[in-house]
């Protein structure tokens, strides 16, 4: 449809010109999941000295195929003296290699006799050995700005001996719900009302993308209380999320209160679900918060979240590899045509020997929040097609925060 607008387009415009959040130092224990706001360089080489790989013998590879006197025993933790050439010396793996010694044989490949121990021939120099810096070189680049330090990279800065690194300060968010016919669990449910789903399922999600813990709020139904609630969303925050009440033409206090406070774009997306989308800024005192407006409908919130809040939080937090969903291609599990709009349907993705199929919950109406349970991907299905059962189908990975 020439009048809608395409998803690329509205998240450059939310993109444009976010700057990632300033840096905090913190110790590596709390900056577990945290984005480094700072390329960290290796200083030590790991590992730090060659070590044994095994359990075995260490010896001049040129003494291998006889007897050997075992001149000494070096366990992990301690330090070796000089081999004399014609002995071998008792290590544990882990233990320094002794200067003089350029390779180990595993315990099981001996045998030992009193004070000696026969070695079979044809040990090349290096075997079972872990040369000082295979892993890391001082020197190197240990991690990059950006990385999320996730297990690896925090055995990584610990293998440095690094305590303490500076990560980028989580977003801030404050996400109001909108709707009078909206209750929050644990009241009475009156006739005509519903329960408010969106505002702990994106709360979740939103903290997985790295938010700080996440202020929730509803938006009382009057212009003035709207633009309050709005302003102080905006002075707290870095991103402010309203639900509901962006459907073009809809009479609607939080159009209006953010027109007034700062700058509000519409947009029309060509996709389903999730068609409108409100896009904005609110400037308070020394910084500006963007807003994001989803439509109420729970499955809308949870495509949008993937595909608009998500960007935003990586772009807040210098994450690149958040910016994008990994794309994967797999089996299309069911039958399916789309109209003038581009389909996000949820698919549970299924690892096969012939490889991944998705599979889809039978009803992908944008009112059916159970299609959304155990959702791994967003099938794109491209506007005016016809899928069918085994076709090759596009799909958007939701990995992780
Ligand atoms: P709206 O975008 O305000 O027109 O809302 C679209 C649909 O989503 C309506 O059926 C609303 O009742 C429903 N809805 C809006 N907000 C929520 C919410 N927080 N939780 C569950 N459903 C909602
Ligand atoms: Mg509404």
């Amino acid at each position: 449809m020439a009048d809608l607008q395409s998803v690329e387009a509205a998240l450059a415009a939310l993109l444009e010109g976010v700057r990632p959040l300033p840096a905090q130092r913190l110790s590596c224990q709390q900056a577990a999941g945290r984005v480094l706001a700072e390329a960290v360089p290796a200083h030590l080489d790991v590992p730090p000295f060659d070590n044994s790989a095994m359990d075995g013998y260490a010896l001049h590879h040129g003494d291998a195929g006889g007897w050997l006197e075992v001149s000494q025993r070096i366990a992990a933790g301690a330090a070796g003296e000089p081999l004399t050439r014609g002995t071998c010396a008792r290590i544990f793996t882990g233990g320094a290699i002794p200067p003089g010694a350029d390779c180990v044989v595993m315990q099981e490949r001996c045998d030992i006799e009193g004070a000696g121990v026969h070695i079979p021939a044809e040990i090349p120099a290096g075997d079972n050995i872990r040369r000082r810096g295979r892993d890391v070189s001082a020197g190197d680049e240990l991690l990059p700005t950006g990385e999320l330090l996730e297990a690896a990279a925090l055995g990584h800065l610990a293998g440095q001996g690094i305590t303490e690194v500076a990560v980028r300060r989580r977003p801030r968010v404050v996400l109001l719900s909108t709707g009078d016919e909206i209750v929050d669990p644990g009241q009475p449910l009156g006739p005509g009302q519903i329960y408010n789903s969106n505002r702990p399922m994106l709360k979740r999600l939103l903290e997985r993308f790295g938010a700080d813990e996440v202020r929730v709020a509803s938006i009382p139904d009057d212009a003035e209380g709207t633009r309050r609630a709005l302003a102080a969303a905006a002075r707290e925050a870095n991103v402010v999320i309203t639900t509901g009440g962006v459907s073009v033409g809809e009479e609607d206090h939080v159009k209006a209160a953010v027109e007034a406070l700062g700058q509000l774009d519409l947009w029309r997306l060509a996709i389903r679900p999730g068609k409108p989308l409100a896009l904005g800024r609110l400037p308070a005192g020394d910084h500006e918060a963007r807003f994001v407006g989803l439509p109420g409908n729970p499955v809308s919130c949870f495509v949008g979240a993937w595909l608009f809040l998500r960007p935003l939080m990586g772009a807040l937090l210098g994450a690149q590899s958040m910016t994008t969903l990994p794309r994967l291609s797999a089996r299309a599990g069911f039958d399916t045509t789309t109209g003038p709009r581009q389909h996000y349907m949820r698919v549970a993705l299924e690892f096969t020997h012939e490889g991944i199929l998705a599979k889809a919950f039978r009803d992908q109406n944008s009112g059916v929040l159970s299609s959304c349970i155990g959702a791994d991907a967003l099938a794109v299905i491209p506007p005016e097609s016809r899928i069918e059962v085994g076709d090759s189908i596009d799909c958007l990975w939701l990995s992780g925060g």
